[in-house]
């Protein structure tokens, strides 16, 4: 019963190819601020903002770089204090011993490996200690080297809803959106659903009602 209510809701809504453009224009009209929440001034500060981002809220991190960003400017400065004192400082954040021992990590590799610089590559990325794809992704994106297109748990979420992936793995999902997608769009695509799941594709209970589209969508409820 509930299969057949799925492929009549998929049938009734089109493929997901004839889907994927509106969808975005849509998104795009609704969520005009659709943008990255954390704060950075340079390449090194949206780095370290990614990294500190995992499990906790983006309002958390800006308040903690506020004043972390006055005292490290630059990779060296993370290294040069005892990292009791860089734990301290990160605490706020959540699983800050981990989130030290990764920054310091990073901040060494981009000194011996990089020059000191963030490198732009996913390859490169990943290699840095608590860089994983998604976080790579991000960087990479907001730096305009787009190779990817991130998948966090509101991206994950909605293209599920939306019937453009059946997969649950990251990885998977982000295979099923890079061939969906067009290219131009892979780095606002997950900004867009973020927001749109924020504040209307909420996790336990969407607003379907309010969805601009509940038209496209095979899990509309209305
Ligand atoms: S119609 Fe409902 S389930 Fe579909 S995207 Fe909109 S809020 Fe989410």
């Amino acid at each position: 019963m509930h299969r057949t209510y799925i492929h009549e809701a998929k049938k009734k809504v089109g493929p997901k190819r004839e889907r994927i453009a509106p969808v975005i224009e849509r998104f795009a009209a609704a969520h005009p601020d659709a943008v990255i929440a954390l704060r950075f001034r340079n390449d090194l500060e949206l780095l370290v903002s990614v990294l500190l981002s995992a499990q906790t809220t983006d309002v958390t991190v800006n308040r903690v770089t506020e004043r972390l960003f006055q005292k490290y400017r630059r990779p060296e400065d993370y290294l040069a204090v005892p990292p009791e004192e860089l734990e301290a400082d990160l605490r706020p954040t959540g699983t800050f011993r981990q989130k030290a021992r990764n920054l310091r990590g990073a901040m060494k590799m981009l000194i011996e490996e990089f020059d000191g610089q963030v490198p732009t590559q996913l390859d490169d990325l990943v290699r840095l200690p608590g860089v994983g794809r998604k976080t790579a992704n991000v960087v990479a994106a907001e730096r305009g080297a787009t190779q990817g297109i991130v998948v966090d748990t509101h991206v994950r979420r909605l293209s599920q809803r939306l019937g453009f992936t059946r997969h649950d793995d990251p990885v998977k999902i982000e295979r099923d959106l890079m061939r969906l997608v067009p290219r131009e769009d892979w780095a606002r695509f997950p900004h867009l659903l973020i927001w749109h799941g924020r504040r209307v594709c909420i996790a336990r209970s969407p607003r379907c009602e309010d969805c601009v589209v509940r038209a496209l969508c095979p899990s509309s409820r209305v």
